[in-house]
């Protein structure tokens, strides 16, 4: 079976007000990038640098820089779905070394997909007075889609950096991009072609 894509525009250019921008960095931890990694997304690796490239931009115009992290129970019943990943207090669950945080960001800890669900994400967001964010991360389908839908749903801005995003097939990252850009009203753009400024 053969799916027609369907038109999915991309800007050429997105300016941020960094003071009510924060950039997201979902799930780049060990256990999705590595090779030894437990839930390796092989293509993970290739967006590191253009995750970088963010991180340099959000860090020299002071914009919030908030990581998250997949941390999970012995026995937790996500693993029925995926098998056992980020681990809590293991390798595995510890963010990659070229991505690491820095002292003045967050690291947000969570169970679920969503980056919101049982977090102090939004209480962060809200008291920071961020209104626009811009995700990047593993796994597009996954964890990336329902952090950037929940952020949706209570009207934060999506910006999705093209580039800094991978799936485990082409046909959940296309539908990522489908799901940002049509359902959430979200935009999309390459990581060099978005600004803190
Ligand atoms: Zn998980």
């Amino acid at each position: 079976m053969q799916v027609e894509l369907p038109d999915i525009p991309i800007e050429k250019e997105v300016k941020l007000n960094p003071k009510d921008t924060a950039l997201i960095i979902v799930d780049m931890q060990n256990d999705f990038v590595r090779k030894e990694g437990k839930l390796r997304v092989p293509k993970a690796e290739e967006t590191i640098p253009n995750i970088r490239k963010l991180i340099e931009k959000a860090r020299n115009s002071s914009s919030l820089i908030i990581y998250t992290q997949d941390w999970h129970m012995r026995d937790d019943p996500e693993f029925k779905i995926w098998g056992e990943h980020a681990l809590a207090g293991t390798w595995g669950a510890e963010i990659v070394d070229e991505l690491k945080p820095k002292e003045g960001d967050f690291v947000v800890r969570k169970y679920r997909y969503d980056a919101f669900f049982e977090s102090p994400l939004d209480y962060i967001l809200r008291v920071k007075k961020i209104s626009n964010l811009v995700l990047t991360g593993t796994i597009a389908n996954v964890c990336v889609l329902h952090t950037a839908g929940s952020a949706a749903l209570r009207w934060y801005n999506v910006v999705l950096a093209l580039d800094g995003i991978s799936a485990l097939t082409d046909f959940d990252y296309f539908s990522t991009l489908r799901q940002v850009s049509f359902l959430y009203k979200g935009k999309l753009a390459y990581s060099n072609s978005i600004f803190f400024i």
